[in-house]
């Protein structure tokens, strides 16, 4: 094998592929100001680059640069780079430490007998490789409230790397012939320069992955989410209504069509940005005071919708008097005064049959107008056409 894959050779494509994918990195940073990992994974790549360059000139430049200054930047990149997973995971970098490994680096290469020792050298940079692997993968590990389908792939790739570089710390433990260079120290260098090509190309590829897959969660939820007042929107809402209609185990379920009254009077006396606090503050106490299991949302301007699974009519009522009272004791800072608001309530109820939405919707609006009709600031409810309760 070492015929055909000179260890030169693979340096130079893990020059290429680290640079490539290093510049990728930097390119893309510059448009997502929101990931500061990708500015320093990129930072990471280059120095790896530059570091392996370096390294594969042995013999041709002075040992200098290519032991002691290539393998301190190979070092650096590897502890950049937990330093972007770290920033990807939101936690603080510990610079100090991060600089440690390098900088330890260095002085060991002023002792006489660390510097002559390749073994001394070798099993120094892989304990750090091995470190530089398990750590991104524990942090990656603890990050599992959000959905990020990359991750586990990420953890496995980390470990399998850390796992390469265990057997290479053991392996000159076993072999006493002591080897004459960093490059013909043994066969496994071969090995050893073919799995950091490997490693370079998929780490790149899925640092690159995690990035896409937090955007995409991000989107989806600022596509499901009303921006004024943080809540599920219409579309998220009917999606999940739909879902809990159609299952028989949530029945009985009840409608609720939620409306402010006068609203437009409250935005003609406090303006239209008092009016948006109106919405805000209404719409975080009606969803404080749903149950976990409710499902809530604004249907558009001042009207909201909850759907109240395993609910009977008479529970719902209840709730939804609940939600009323609740809402017309509110004192309201909005627009520089403090303002009072009262609500609409239209319930209406699935027990059976052929559960349509449209029908629980339509059926809860009409209750709802008559609600409006008879007063405002109350509840009303109808179960297949017989008014129950108002
Ligand atoms: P009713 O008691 O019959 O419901 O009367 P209303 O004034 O609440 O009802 P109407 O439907 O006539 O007016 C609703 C108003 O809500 C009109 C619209 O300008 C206002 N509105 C809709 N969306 C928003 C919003 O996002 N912010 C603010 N501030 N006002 C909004
Ligand atoms: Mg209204
Ligand atoms: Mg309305």
């Amino acid at each position: 094998m070492t015929e055909y894959l000179h260890p030169r050779t693979i340096a130079l494509a893990v020059v290429v592929v680290s640079m490539t994918a290093g510049l990728l990195l930097l390119m893309s940073s510059r448009r997502n100001s929101e990931e500061p990992s990708l500015f320093t994974w990129g930072i990471a790549n280059v120095m790896g680059s530059i570091g392996v360059a370096m390294l594969a000139m042995r013999n041709i430049a002075p040992d200098t640069l290519t032991i002691i200054v290539a393998n301190a930047l190979t070092l650096s990149a590897y502890m950049v780079n937990v330093a972007g997973v770290l920033q990807f995971c939101r936690r603080q970098v510990p610079w100090g430490l991060i600089a440690l490994p390098p900088l330890v680096w260095l002085l060991l290469c002023q002792v006489p007998d660390f510097y002559g020792s390749v073994e001394a050298r070798l099993t120094y940079i892989s304990a750090i490789v091995v470190i530089a692997s398990f750590t991104p993968a524990a942090v990656l590990w603890r990050l599992r409230g959000e959905a990020l389908p990359t991750r586990i792939p990420t953890i496995v790739w980390y470990c399998l790397h850390g796992c390469v570089f265990i057997v290479r710390l053991v392996i000159p433990l076993l072999n006493t012939a002591p080897a004459p260079t960093e490059l013909q120290a043994s066969p496994v260098v071969v090995i050893i320069m073919v799995e950091a090509l490997v490693h370079v190309t998929m780490i790149s590829f899925l640092l690159l992955l995690l990035i896409k897959d937090r955007a995409e969660e991000r989107y989806r939820r600022a596509a499901e989410t009303d921006v004024l007042t943080g809540q599920p929107n219409r579309r998220a809402f009917m999606a999940e209504a739909e879902r809990l209609v159609a299952e028989p185990t949530r029945w009985p379920a009840c409608m609720l069509v939620i409306d402010v009254d006068r609203f437009k009077s409250i935005n003609d006396t406090v303006g239209h940005a008092g009016g948006d606090t109106v919405l805000v503050t209404i719409a975080t106490t009606i969803r404080s005071h749903l149950r976990p299991t409710d499902t809530f949302g604004r249907l558009g301007g001042e009207e909201f919708g909850a759907l109240l699974p395993n609910t009977t009519l008479a529970c719902a009522m209840t709730i939804a008097e609940g939600l009323r009272a609740r809402v017309a004791a509110l004192d309201i800072a909005a627009g520089g005064t403090t303002l009072r608001a009262t609500v609409s309530i239209g319930v209406s109820m699935i027990a059976g049959g052929k559960p349509d939405l449209d029908t629980l919707i339509d059926r809860a609006d009409a209750c709802l107008y008559e609600a409006k009709r008879t007063g405002r600031n109350r509840v009303v409810a109808r179960e297949d056409g017989i008014r129950l309760a108002g």
